[in-house]
């Protein structure tokens, strides 16, 4: 006998009672007409559609229940490496709720659109003062977009100079979409060897950096948490042999208003608003990933580029090297509201505070686990920290293990296995709207579970024993995923 599923673990469908429905209309008052007679025979069903039947207290209860099985920043901390998962404020939602924003039309005439056009170009332009850049695309919709306009614009730079280069230069440590959108646009991608650090290997750099190679793209703080220290010798030893550089930003939280890619020598740099910017991440809305660049590169942005004639805001489409459109209309605008309030409610010091809150925290939960946890690298780190559980996995408990049994304990993993060059990793990255207690109490479970792997790791092995999904087939999923319901027999 299995006992009954409780209800929060049945599909809609598996509610559905023939018969029940969730509205109720007054009579009509029109003669009923037959659709079979109305709509083209090739157009009707032969049997009815299969929707689930059920009340309006089962709908809303169904969707309450789901909403609350929901694990994100506006009801747990979040400490998930590389994708800075800090609180969004709640001003940017009203700001993009205004009716002018919300409702305008993205084909209406430039003159009706005055006022979106504005905030994109001054978004763009503070952006580009953030960064150090010249100018900046906001059409990108993601950080990988924003790669793949970045490299196409690089690799157009290179032909109008009549220069064919065909490689890019990728570090070992790097985030997966750097090597796939560089293949995307079409470069062969050519790994290069980082130091145990994450720092770049310069004599490996040295040896690859040759008139074949197009661009050097890195992630400045790199992806152990930690800053390059030699970032002008890396970029003057690129340039010396005409290669652009190109700064990932997906880590920007670390170095908000402290330092500039462009004050670094970067060429190119693209920003995740959906990391340092404060727009919802993942499932919570569509992401934006604008991409700035050095003067020698603007004839190759995107078109549309939003400019200010006079008094006026307008949209240049006659851009005869640009790389072309990427995004629908004018990129994800929604984000572009919610970003461009964030940056104007926290000012210059604000946003630098954030950076050092950032850094600051991660550091304290470093001091607070190096006890229990090996750590990637000597020294402080950034704004994440990435800790190995090389440790514990002599115990038989590995990153996987730590991240399921985190989940009992109230919080949503670290990053695990990411980046690939250290062993058994987990990336912690706090962010800086976390309070010191918050932060206590994920140091407090990390150190229970430590103790736990060294005296008794049996409740770790069967983890997650409290959340509505125990743990999954992973496998499985992956190779024979059930995308379909269907009615069991
Ligand atoms: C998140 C991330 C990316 C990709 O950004 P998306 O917006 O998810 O496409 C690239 N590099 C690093 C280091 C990242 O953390």
């Amino acid at each position: 006998m299995h006992a009954a599923r409780p209800a929060y673990d049945k599909l809609v469908f598996e509610l559905s009672s023939p018969g029940r429905f969730a509205y109720s209309l007054p009579e009509s008052d029109v003669p009923d007409s037959d659709p079979t007679t109305l709509l083209p025979k090739e157009h009707l069903r032969a049997s009815p559609a299969e929707l689930p039947e059920v009340s309006e207290v089962d709908v809303i209860r169904h969707y309450s229940r789901l909403s609350q099985m929901n694990y994100g920043v506006d009801t747990h901390f979040y400490p998930l490496g590389s994708c800075t998962m800090k609180y969004n404020p709640k001003i940017n939602e009203d700001m993009a709720r205004l009716q002018g924003f919300a409702r305008l039309h993205p084909l209406a005439p430039e003159a009706a659109s005055q006022g979106a056009f504005q905030l994109m170009h001054e978004l763009a332009r503070d952006l580009a003062e953030i960064s150090g850049m010249d100018e900046v695309s906001l059409q990108p919709a993601a950080g990988a977009q924003g790669e793949l306009a970045g490299v196409l614009m690089i690799r157009a730079y290179h032909l109008a100079r009549g220069e064919r280069r065909h490689k890019v230069l990728i570090p070992d440590s790097a985030h997966g979409t750097n090597p796939a959108s560089t293949a995307l646009a079409g470069f062969s991608v050519v790994e290069l060897k980082s130091e145990a650090n994450g720092d770049v290997d310069l004599v490996d750099l040295e040896r690859h950096l040759d008139e074949d190679v197009a661009a050097f793209m890195i992630t400045q703080p790199n992806t152990l948490g930690l800053f390059e220290s030699r970032i002008h010798q890396i970029t003057e030893m690129c340039h010396a042999k005409g290669v652009q550089v190109y700064m990932d930003g997906a880590n920007f939280n670390a170095i908000l208003g402290i330092t500039r890619p462009g004050d670094l020598g970067f060429d190119v740099c693209h920003f995740n608003l959906h990391k340092t910017f404060t727009t919802p991440h993942g499932g919570g809305g569509p992401g934006s990933g604008p991409v700035g660049i050095k003067a020698h590169l603007a004839p190759f942005l995107p078109t549309p580029v939003v400019v200010k004639r006079d008094d006026t805001y307008g949209l240049d489409w006659s851009r005869p090297q640009s790389i072309g459109k990427l995004q629908a209309f004018w990129g994800n605008f929604g984000m572009l509201v919610r970003a461009y309030t964030y940056i104007r409610t926290m000012g210059p010091d604000g946003l630098r505070s954030v950076a050092e809150n950032a850094v600051l925290n991660a550091n304290y939960i470093l001091k607070r686990l190096e006890g229990d946890y090996d750590r990637s690298a000597p020294g402080p780190c950034m704004h994440e920290c990435v800790l190995s559980a090389r440790r514990q996995k002599k115990l038989g408990v590995t990153a996987m293990d730590i991240a399921k049994r985190l989940l009992d304990l109230g919080f949503y993993a670290p990053s695990t296995y990411f980046p690939l060059i250290v062993e058994e990793a987990l990336m912690i990255e706090p962010t800086e709207t976390e309070s010191k207690e918050t932060l206590d109490q994920f140091c407090d479970a990390m150190i229970q579970i430590a103790r736990e792997a060294e005296t008794d790791a049996t409740v770790i092995h069967q983890a997650p024993l409290t959340t509505p999904v125990r743990r999954l087939d992973q496998t499985l999923a992956a190779r024979q995923p059930v995308l379909r319901w269907r009615q069991s027999p």
